[in-house]
C-alpha cells in the first residue's frame, strides 16, 4: 500500500496517519519534518518554511526519493504542489490518496492551540487531542511546544487551497482518491477511512 494522505492544516490528517501506521505498520514519512530538518542545514529553505510558504518541488521530491521505502508506506504532507503530483505518479509513489475534507473556519478553531512534539513530531491539541500528561508528549515525554502563529495559519491555509483543486481533479482523473468528511469525531472518520481502503 502506497498511500498519500491530503487535507488542509488543521485536518487532523497527521492523526489519521499516525493510526494508520499502528494499525496496518506502514511507514509514516511525515514531509514537514523532513524539510524542516532539511532547513537546519540551509537558511533559505528554513524562511520559506517559518513564513508557511511551500517549499521548491524539486527539492521535496528529492528528498521524498531519499526517504521512501519499496512499499507500504503513508505520505503525510505531500503532495502539496501539482508538480509533486505528477511526480509521485509517475515514479509509482502513490496508489491511492484520501482527502479530509474541512472547512476554512474549522481549520482556523483547530490551529489554534495546537501543540507539537519536537522530538518525533507527533501533534496535539490543547483542547481536542490533549496529551496524559499538561504538554508532554505521550510517547517519548518530551515537552510539547504550541506550533503556529495566526498569520502564518492564514498563508498556510490560502497556499493549501490554491493547490488542492488541480491536485485533487488530477487524482480524480486517475480514479486514486477518495474523499471523507473531516468534520466529525476521529472515530468515525477513521472507520471511514480505513473502509475506503479497502475498496
Ligand atoms: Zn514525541
Amino acid at each position: 500500500m502506497k498511500l498519500a494522505i491530503i487535507g488542509p492544516p488543521g485536518s487532523g490528517k497527521g492523526t489519521y496517519a499516525q493510526l494508520l501506521e499502528k494499525k496496518y505498520h506502514l511507514k509514516r514519512i511525515t514531509v514537514g519534518n523532513i524539510l524542516r530538518k532539511a532547513a537546519k542545514k540551509d537558511k533559505k529553505l528554513e524562511k520559506i518554511l517559518d513564513s508557511g510558504k511551500l517549499a521548491p518541488h524539486k527539492l521535496v521530491n528529492r528528498l521524498l526519493m531519499k526517504n521512501i521505502p519499496k512499499d507500504n508506506y503513508i505520505l503525510d504532507g505531500s503532495p502539496r504542489r501539482f508538480e509533486e503530483a505528477k511526480s509521485l505518479i509517475k515514479n509509482n509513489q502513490i496508489d491511492k490518496a484520501i482527502l479530509i475534507k474541512v472547512s476554512d473556519k474549522t481549520v482556523k478553531l483547530r490551529l489554534k492551540g495546537r501543540l507539537q512534539c519536537p522530538k518525533c513530531g507527533r501533534t496535539y491539541h490543547i483542547k481536542f487531542l490533549k496529551p496524559k500528561h499538561d504538554r508532554i508528549c505521550d510517547y517519548d515525554g518530551t515537552k510539547l511546544e504550541v506550533r503556529e502563529d495566526e498569520g502564518v495559519i492564514d498563508e498556510r491555509l490560502k497556499v493549501y487551497r490554491k493547490f488542492e483543486t488541480p491536485i485533487i481533479k488530477y487524482f480524480k482523473k486517475l480514479g486514486i482518491i477518495k474523499e471523507v468528511n473531516g468534520e466529525r469525531p476521529i472515530k468515525v472518520i477513521f472507520k471511514d477511512v480505513e473502509k475506503l481502503l479497502k475498496d
